[in-house]
Formats: structure tokens, C-alpha cells, sequence
């Protein structure tokens, strides 16, 4: 089997109104994405999506384009989908660029896994297909509204929720402890700071949240204040959930060496199938839970997030395999299956999933380079 053909495909998919997502360092109202689909001589299609983060990793999705088309296409042409050790050699000769290589990667696990007449959770080794239980991310809004917003999806069976924080330490503590009398002590709640605040105004804001249940915090200080993350982690009672010092697998080393982090967050649109099976038995070994996390993804990511929830025992639920559930629009022949508040986990071969090609023509961008 050989690759016959690569293409990379810009879309954009707004956000209902009221579900844009403010955080520490933007506003996100739509999915400015590229689709992504290879073709193998015998007949085979593999697809994936690449969610470009200029803030985090420096990617556009007119970067994540060029470095497809002109990068890796040319070398991964006539290549083998199997030999993925080569394949990510051949990538890796252009530094950074992580989303736009996990795409292919996972586009290539794709074919593989319908090469195989597996479905990906079975390829990566579960035989459980148990439907996943969904987070929601609730983005820094007023108080009342993010309260709403919350028992929107408590009524959907979601009972747990991600809270943006890291514009107000005053308002982060009164939006927490509004959410979490409104919707009662059963539902899990953390927040993410995106590295907004010091140290000393982090640990403020966590031990004020501790006796309200906060779960985990997800990266409340800037990442390169190693000394700050480490005391700062030594001194508050729940774990640091690490996402943006967690991009690859030494990343991820490096952070367990310094304990600097208790939980690390997977993003499969920025590891694909082969890094985040490595940063996963990484953190196995110093039994470190993992979390699936979400780069923004429509539900071609949620698919493929939620094979890789399925299929590894330190895999901490919930999962947060429902941001496309905010996109007015949806790329999928058949959505991906929700019930009481959890998303079954694909069972055709491969990711599971088809694109429906007149949703693909209706949402397809032109960057006008
Ligand atoms: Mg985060």
C-alpha cells in the first residue's frame, strides 16, 4: 500500500453566539481549520483535522497548508502508510510545525486502522468501547451567564466543567463559587488559567477555590517560571493538569523530572496517534493520570480524541470531546452519538467517521494567500 495523494483543505465553522469561548489571551467564535485527507493506491482514504493555534504553537492554518503541500507531501508521496517510524522521520526534518504533522498522523492511522478492519481504539490496543463522559469548557463570561451556560449542559447529562480563569482573580473566585452553588456538589469543576497569573496570585486564587471542590488546575502561571510552577505545586493540595509546558513527549519528561505538573493533558490534534501513545505510557510509568483535552476540535477531532480515551487505563475522565458541540456546522455524513452527557466511541474501522463532501464544499475557505 502507498500514498497516492495529500490534500490539505482550509474550513471555517462559526460558533453559536452564545457559546464563543473567551479565555486568558483571546476569543474564539469559530473553527478556522484545515481538513486534511490521503489516499492510498488501493482505494483506501485516511482524514484528520489540523485546528491551527497561532497563539500556542505558532501555526496558521495558511502555515499548516504550506508545510503539508510543500513538506511533508513530496517526501510522504509513494511512502508506505505502515512505516510510521519513517514517516515521522520524514516530517520531523521541518522543526515544530506540531499540529500540521499530527494531521497527517492522524490521517494515516486512519487508513491504517480501516487497512486492518479495526477500529483505532482496538489498533491502539482496548477492547472497550465504553461511551466516554464529557466535559464542557465554559468561557470567561459574566457571572450569571456562565452560570447558564453550565445548566444548559448539566440538562444535557454533562457533569463536568471546565472554567476559564486568568482575567480577574476576584471574579474568577465569585464566577467558581456561583457555578458551584448553582449546580451543587455533585458536578466536577477545574478551571484553566492559561498562564495568566504569578505564582503568589495563582496560589491565592486555588486556595481560595479549594474548599468550593476544586478538582485541578490546569496551567495557571506561564510555563518557562519553573521555579515559580514548582513551588507553586508543592503548595496547594489538588494537582497542576499541564497543557501548554506538555506539547511533545519530552516536554512531558521534562515536567515529571521538575514535578511540576500531577496530570497531563493530551491533545491529539497537536500529538497524534504516535506522540500521545508515548507521552501516555510515559506518565504510566510514574503513574501520572492523563486527561483528554480538546485544540478547539470539530467532531473529526472529538473522533479521534475519543479513540485514544478509550484505550489507555491512566486515562482520567471526563474527557473534553464536546467543544464541536459550540460549531454551527458539522463536516460528518453521521454526527458522532451523545447520550445522557457521554460520546460513544466510533466503531467502523479507523477513526470511524466519513466527511460529507457537500458540508465540506459549504464550509471550504479560501485564504486568498
Ligand atoms: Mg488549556
Amino acid at each position: 500500500m502507498k500514498i497516492v495523494s495529500i490534500e490539505a483543505i482550509p474550513f471555517y465553522i462559526p460558533f453559536d453566539p452564545e457559546l464563543s469561548l473567551k479565555f486568558a489571551y483571546r476569543i474564539s467564535n469559530a473553527a478556522e481549520h484545515v481538513f486534511v485527507r490521503i489516499r492510498t493506491d488501493d482505494g483506501i482514504t485516511g482524514i484528520a483535522e489540523a485546528p491551527a493555534r497561532p497563539q500556542i504553537y505558532g501555526e496558521t492554518q495558511q502555515s499548516v497548508v504550506a508545510a503539508i503541500e510543500t513538506q511533508f507531501a513530496p517526501s510522504l508521496l509513494g511512502s508506505d502508510p505502515f512505516d510510521l517510524e519513517k514517516i515521522h522521520a520524514m516530517m520531523d526534518r521541518l522543526a515544530h510545525n506540531l499540529t500540521a504533522k499530527a494531521s497527517i498522523d492522524i490521517a494515516i492511522h486512519d487508513i491504517l486502522g480501516k487497512a486492518l478492519h479495526l477500529p483505532l481504539f482496538k489498533f491502539l490496543g482496548s477492547g472497550s468501547d465504553r461511551p466516554i463522559p464529557l466535559s464542557w469548557m465554559v468561557g470567561i463570561k459574566q457571572k450569571d451567564e456562565m452560570v447558564k451556560e453550565c445548566e444548559r449542559f448539566l440538562s444535557m447529562g454533562i457533569k463536568a466543567f471546565k472554567l476559564k480563569i486568568g482575567l480577574n482573580p476576584k471574579e474568577d473566585v465569585e464566577n467558581f463559587k456561583a457555578i458551584r452553588k448553582g449546580l451543587g456538589e455533585e458536578v466536577l469543576l477545574y478551571v484553566d488559567g492559561n498562564q495568566a497569573y504569578p505564582p503568589k496570585v495563582a496560589m491565592k486564587v486555588i486556595m481560595e477555590l479549594e474548599p468550593y471542590g476544586l478538582a485541578w488546575v490546569e496551567e495557571p502561571c506561564p510555563v518557562w517560571d519553573d521555579k515559580g510552577r514548582v513551588e507553586l505545586a508543592r503548595s496547594i493540595s489538588v494537582p497542576i493538569l499541564g497543557d501548554e509546558s506538555c506539547f511533545t513527549p519530552r516536554d512531558v519528561l521534562r515536567q515529571l523530572e521538575l514535578g511540576a505538573v500531577g496530570m497531563v493533558l493530551i491533545k491529539v490534534a497537536r500529538t497524534g496517534f504516535y506522540q500521545t501513545r508515548k507521552i501516555i505510557h510515559l506518565c504510566q510509568e510514574r503513574n501520572i493520570p492523563c486527561m483528554i483535552g480538546s485544540q478547539g476540535d470539530s467532531s473529526i477531532g472529538a473522533a479521534a480524541s475519543a479513540h485514544v480515551a478509550s484505550s489507555f487505563k491512566n486515562i482520567l475522565f471526563p474527557a473534553e470531546c464536546s467543544y464541536h458541540l459550540r460549531m454551527k456546522g458539522e463536516l460528518l455524513k453521521t454526527p458522532l452519538s451523545l447520550s445522557k452527557g457521554t460520546l460513544e466511541v466510533p466503531r467502523a474501522p479507523g477513526l470511524g467517521i466519513e466527511v460529507e463532501e457537500s458540508k465540506l464544499a459549504e464550509f471550504r475557505q479560501s485564504l486568498g494567500v
